[in-house]
C-alpha cells in the first residue's frame, strides 16, 4: 500500500474527476462493441457516441469534427504529427524547426528523424524559456516542412508566443504544430482562429483518464500526414485500431468541464501561485523561480533553493508528492535539458524542485508546504 501524501506532481498527471468516470463507466459496463462494427445496434450505438463527442470536441476547440483524430496519448499525437509531415514531404522539404525545451515526444522525434537524415533546427530560448522569434524567422524557408513548438512547457511553464509563431509559418506556408498537453483547457483555444495546422491534446493532465489523446486539425492539413498505425482504417486511415469509446467520453468530458469552469478554475488556480510566489520567493528565504512571472502556466511552480539538494528536500518533506524534473526525465534519467536550455549552473539544473498544482489542491495544502519549506530551507 503506498504511504499516502500531499499530490503536487500534477503537472505529470492529475487524479481523475469523478464526474469524468461516471460518463466512462457505462461504456466500461453496459455498452461493448466496437464502434465500427455496425451492423447490430451494439456498435450503432457507440459510433453514435463517438460523433457525438467528436462534435461536441470540435465545438470546444472552434474547428470541424473531421479535423480532429483520437489518439492513444500525446505522444502519440505528437509522432503521428512530426514523422507524418516529415515523411509526407520527404525529400523535397528536409527541415524540422523545433525548440530547445520540448517535451521529450517532440524532442526524441526529431533526434530520431535527425539521425535518418533530417535538418533539425533546435531554437534558443531565453532565461525564462521563451524562443527567440528573430531566430524563427531566419530558419523559415522553403524547404522547411514543419514548426513543433511546446505551447506550455511541463517543467517551467513558459507559454509561448503561439498567436505569433503561427503567423510566421503561415506568412511563409509552413505548417504548424504547438503540443497543448499542458495548456489545454487552461485557456480558451480556437484551433481555427489561431490559424494553427495541428494541436495535440492529452487527457490525463486535465483530470482526465490516462491513455487517450487527441489530434486537432483540419481535413486538408491531415491529408499531409502519412498515419503511424496501419490496419483497419479508423480516423482516416490516420490511425488504425478500435476506437476506445470510454477513453474518448472521458477526453471530452474532461475538457467540456473545462471550457464550463475557465474562468474559476483560473481564479483558484491562479490564486495559489500567487501564494506560493509571495510566500517563497523573497529574500529572506532566498528560494529562486525558475521559468517566468507572466505568460505562464499557473498550474506550475518549479524553483530552486541554492545549496541545497533535491534529496535533502525530499527527505525533510516526507509528506509531500512533487518532482524534480519532468516525470519523463525521471524515468530516463536524464536531468533536465530544460533547466540546461536555460542557462543555468549544473546545480540548479539537478536540483530544481517542481510543484504541480490541479483542481483538487487546497490551500491548507500549499500552506502546510509553505510551512515546511520555510522552517527548513530559509536562509
Ligand atoms: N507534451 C507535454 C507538454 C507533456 O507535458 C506531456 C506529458 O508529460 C506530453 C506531451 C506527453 O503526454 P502523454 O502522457 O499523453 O503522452
Amino acid at each position: 500500500m503506498i504511504k499516502k501524501s500531499i499530490y503536487l506532481d500534477n503537472n505529470a498527471s492529475t487524479p481523475l474527476s469523478a464526474e469524468v468516470l461516471e460518463c466512462m463507466m457505462p461504456f466500461f459496463t453496459e455498452h461493448y462493441g466496437n464502434p465500427s462494427s455496425t451492423n447490430h445496434n451494439y456498435g450503432l450505438y457507440l459510433e453514435r457516441v463517438v460523433a457525438q463527442n467528436r462534435s461536441t470536441l470540435a465545438e470546444i476547440f472552434g474547428l470541424q469534427p473531421d479535423g480532429i483524430v483520437f489518439t492513444a496519448s500525446a505522444t502519440e499525437s505528437i509522432n503521428l504529427v512530426i514523422k507524418g509531415v516529415i515523411e509526407q514531404f520527404w525529400p523535397n522539404k528536409r527541415k524540422l524547426i523545433i525548440s530547445k525545451i520540448e517535451h521529450p515526444a517532440a524532442y526524441k522525434t526529431a533526434e530520431y528523424l535527425e539521425s535518418k537524415g533530417v535538418q533539425v533546427v533546435y531554437l534558443n530560448v531565453d532565461q525564462e524559456g521563451f524562443i527567440d522569434l528573430e531566430e524563427l524567422k531566419k530558419q523559415l524557408d522553403s524547404t522547411t516542412a514543419l514548426v513543433s513548438i511546446i505551447a506550455a512547457n511541463n517543467e517551467i511553464g513558459t507559454i509561448q508566443n503561439i498567436e505569433q509563431i503561427a503567423a510566421l509559418c503561415k506568412e511563409q506556408n509552413v505548417l504548424s504544430h504547438f503540443d497543448f498537453a499542458q495548456l489545454a483547457g487552461k485557456v480558451s483555444v480556437n484551433v481555427t482562429a489561431l490559424h494553427a495546422d495541428f494541436i495535440t491534446l492529452s487527457a490525463h493532465k486535465h483530470h482526465g483518464p490516462v491513455g487517450v489523446g487527441a489530434l486537432l486539425s483540419h481535413k486538408a492539413a491531415l491529408s499531409s500526414l502519412t498515419p503511424l498505425l496501419h490496419g483497419g482504417g479508423q480516423e482516416y486511415g490516420l490511425r488504425s485500431g478500435t476506437l476506445n469509446t470510454a477513453h474518448i467520453v472521458g477526453l471530452v468530458k474532461c475538457f467540456a468541464i473545462y471550457h464550463s469552469r475557465m474562468q474559476d478554475d483560473y481564479n483558484t488556480i491562479r490564486s495559489h501561485w500567487d501564494y506560493l510566489y509571495s510566500s517563497l520567493i523573497d529574500d529572506s528565504t532566498g528560494f529562486v523561480l525558475n521559468g517566468p512571472k507572466t505568460n505562464r502556466l499557473f498550474t506550475n511552480f518549479n524553483f530552486y533553493i541554492p545549496g541545497v539538494s533535491f534529496g535533502t528536500v525530499q527527505q525533510k518533506l516526507p509528506n509531500f508528492a512533487f518532482s524534480g524534473s519532468s516525470a519523463c526525465a525521471t524515468r530516463t534519467g536524464i536531468k533536465s535539458y530544460v533547466l540546461h536550455a536555460l542557462g543555468f549552473s549544473q546545480h540548479r539544473i539537478n536540483n530544481s524542485i517542481r510543484i504541480g498544482i490541479g483542481r483538487q489542491t487546497t490551500r491548507q495544502e500549499l500552506e502546510l508546504l509553505v510551512t515546511e519549506l520555510q522552517n527548513n530551507f530559509r536562509k
